[in-house]
């Protein structure tokens, strides 16, 4: 059986910096762990549009849709921010999101024991936080028609539409439901039922395929609004949450934000399963490519690491070496090892990008 594939797209800024560092890590798998992947790598974004004159190439796309995995690094530049909207390099990372229809965007929040200081709530309140938001990506109100600005009257009016087809529902609670069994199998489902109409087909055909699929799995609905609340006041009651595009927007980076440092998020958007029963998937750090620090060598790799490691559990079914890898980088930090965005105000003294990729392959051979 051949090797699973992954396709590496590091784009432009950090993305080259923070990729090199999950490479090696990639190389430690085959070497040590007899898990061998067949990796190519191409360009996205500004590099991209830099070499071909936009950014994705149609061989890249027809590339993406046939691997096991696409890892992204990051994309932009303020050397691309005059470019027309049509090849701006983020038309690059939409494209890959549209055409492989990753409809199911996984964000995890995660805080780490030795970061627990730097989130904005009490370390009791986010110590040990390990939560899953799966937001709906490819609908809902940021693809809803009608939308624009219109005359009406003497004045203008702005419409956007929200809606949500059964299917579309159906096939993003599937995804929280099987996630949920891989972890702390409990769901909560949230929407605006209160309010929309769109809210109440949501908690219907979730509760429906609950009950037919996953009867199983501990399910509850919240509305959106309570749920922010409840995000912030403990939101350890959580394992996974299910939500749509708008709201999943909005919660996602609430919650990721409990956790600290833009430096540490990693998230991945998941699609159909293809023939050989993987999803179609994107991994990608949270974080864009800081053109402030790009070729400094002060990029946290971790955001991107820990996104190669939930393409360990959720593209390749390898949940305990995803486990060994968060586990050497939780070690790491709880050395102390912190790149220069992770040091608090007493300071101390950073290490590098590839310093910190480095203690987390010898933190990964500790534990073998
Ligand atoms: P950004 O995430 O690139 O940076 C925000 C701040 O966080 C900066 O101070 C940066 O130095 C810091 N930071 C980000 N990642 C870090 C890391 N791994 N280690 C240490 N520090 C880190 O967001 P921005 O400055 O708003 O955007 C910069 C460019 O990135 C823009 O062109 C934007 O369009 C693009 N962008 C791309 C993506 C993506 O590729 N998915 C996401 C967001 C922004």
């Amino acid at each position: 059986m051949s090797n699973p594939s992954i396709l590496i797209l590091a784009g432009d800024g950090i993305g080259p910096e923070v990729m090199g560092e999950v490479k090696k890590i990639i190389t430690w798998y085959g070497d040590k762990r007899d898990l061998a992947f067949d990796v190519s790598e191409d360009l996205v974004g500004g590099c991209a549009y830099d070499k071909y004159g936009t950014p994705l190439h149609d061989d890249t796309m027809a590339k993406a849709q046939d691997v096991d995995a696409v890892l992204l690094g990051a994309v932009g530049g303020p050397q691309y921010d005059n470019l027309d909207f049509s090849v701006k390099p983020e038309r690059g990372l939409l494209r890959l999101r549209k055409e492989m229809d990753l409809f199911s965007n996984l964000r995890p929040a995660q805080c780490f024991d030795a970061l627990a200081d730097f989130s904005s709530l009490k370390k009791d309140v986010v110590a040990g936080l390990d939560i899953m938001i799966v937001r709906e990506l490819t609908s809902g109100i940021y693809f809803g028609e009608p939308r624009g600005i219109i005359e009406e009257g003497n004045e203008r009016v702005g419409i956007n539409t929200q809606r949500y087809t059964e299917s579309e529902i159906a096939r993003v609670a599937r995804s929280a439901f099987e996630l949920a069994r891989k972890r702390g199998n409990k769901v909560c489902s949230m929407e605006k039922a209160n309010v929309m109409e769109s809210g109440i087909l949501w908690r219907q055909v979730v509760t429906e395929v609950h009950d037919a699929e996953y009867p199983d799995v501990e399910l509850s609905h919240m509305y959106a609004d309570a749920g922010a609340m409840q995000l912030c006041r403990w939101p350890k009651q959580f394992d996974v949450i299910v939500t749509d595009n708008l709201f999943g927007d909005l919660l996602s980076d609430a919650a990721a934000m409990l956790t600290g440092s833009l430096g540490m998020l990693p998230s991945a958007s998941l699609g159909a399963p293809m023939e050989n029963g993987r999803p179609k998937a994107l991994y990608e750090p949270v974080h864009g490519s800081a053109p402030d620090i790009a070729g400094q060598g002060k990029a946290n790799p971790i955001a991107c690491i820990l996104s190669f490691a939930m393409a360990l559990r959720y593209s390749f079914d390898q949940g305990a070496e995803a486990d060994r890898l968060e586990q050497a980088v939780e070690k790491v930090l709880a050395d102390g090892v912190r790149t220069a965005d992770l040091l608090g105000p007493e300071g101390g003294v950073p290490v590098s990008t590839s310093e910190m990729g480095d203690k987390i392959i010898a933190a990964l051979d500790a534990s073998l």
